[in-house]
């Protein structure tokens, strides 16, 4: 069998809007995995826009010339992640995309009209492809093959959302994380956002570890970052020093995301740091009334 080999691409940060048309800062950059064997590639997770996904399908085309992109795994289902599938279906005829039943359920939430009208077609107007093509459910082993090499959907649990997985790939130790493991870019925990829920990231990374990855790649890291294992340490303690600042005592959502940034100050996005502060701060004074 011939071995495997994989590429990242990382779709740069593009600017969101808020419903008055105003910027509301920049989306993190999204990792896309493409992993690729003699003749034929499976591609992990897509960017949000039209434009994004154009990018990433030349991309593919130069990285892997000759080879056919048979297969779309998609890691969850925020659809930050997936909304290029109908895209790429149509630049690559015959691929397949492909996920866990729970990620399926959340894709097809993400693209109900008034759900999509309320988050993803604000936030991108008018640069969405809004012919939606979802992922069809993998068996319950969560396996598929590349040429012969196995390839496994290991699920994880709630990690910045619920129904989380991450793409293992045995072969070269290989596992694509999606939000499950963060680069140098501040987490979500807008959804994160209780004591218990934190706690349940933390187990789903450590069940990434339990499988001796030598490479690890992140959903969303800056372009050029290292797929480290070392990612893997990093956002478990990021997501316990949150917890750490959100404390007991009660502190506002920039109290929060002030010392979160005096942790770490190279992290992209402060916009997500503060939705995650946020939404700890309310459920902390809720606990107080
Ligand atoms: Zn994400």
């Amino acid at each position: 069998m011939s071995p495997l080999r994989a590429n990242v691409y990382v779709a740069p940060a593009i600017p969101w809007s808020k419903p008055n048309g105003k910027e509301g800062g920049p989306w993190s950059p999204i990792s896309c995995t493409l992993i690729h064997s003699d003749n034929e590639a499976v591609l992990v997770d897509t960017p949000i826009t039209n434009a994004q996904n154009e990018d990433l399908a030349a991309w593919i085309e130069s990285t892997i010339p000759g080879k056919r992109l048979t297969t779309i795994y998609i890691t969850h289902g925020h659809a930050d992640h997936w909304l290029g599938i109908n895209m790429l279906q149509k630049r690559f005829p015959g691929v397949r995309a492909v996920a866990t039943e729970g990620t399926v359920a959340h894709m097809k939430q993400q693209v109900e009209p008034a759900a999509f009208k309320a988050t993803w077609g604000t936030q991108f107007p008018n640069q969405i492809d809004t012919e939606f093509a979802l992922a069809d459910p993998l068996p319950a082993s969560g396996e598929f093959q590349l040429e012969g090499h196995i390839l496994r959907a290991i699920e994880v649990g709630h990690s910045d959302t619920h129904d989380t997985t991450v793409l293992w790939v045995p072969d070269i130790s290989l596992a694509v994380c999606g939000d499950v493991v963060y680069g140098d870019v501040h987490c979500m925990l807008g959804a994160a956002n209780t004591k218990a829920l934190r706690e349940e990231w933390i187990t789903a990374i450590e069940k990434v570890e339990a499988l001796h990855p030598e490479t690890v790649v992140p959903g969303h890291m800056k372009p050029g970052e290292l797929t480290g294992t070392f990612h893997l340490a990093a956002t478990k303690q990021y997501i316990r020093d949150f917890g750490d600042v959100v404390g007991e005592d009660g502190k506002n959502a920039r109290e929060i995301a002030g010392e979160m940034l005096r942790r770490y100050p190279t992290r992209f996005n402060q916009g997500a740091l503060l939705v995650g502060a946020m939404a700890a701060a309310k459920i902390g004074q809720m606990g107080k009334l």
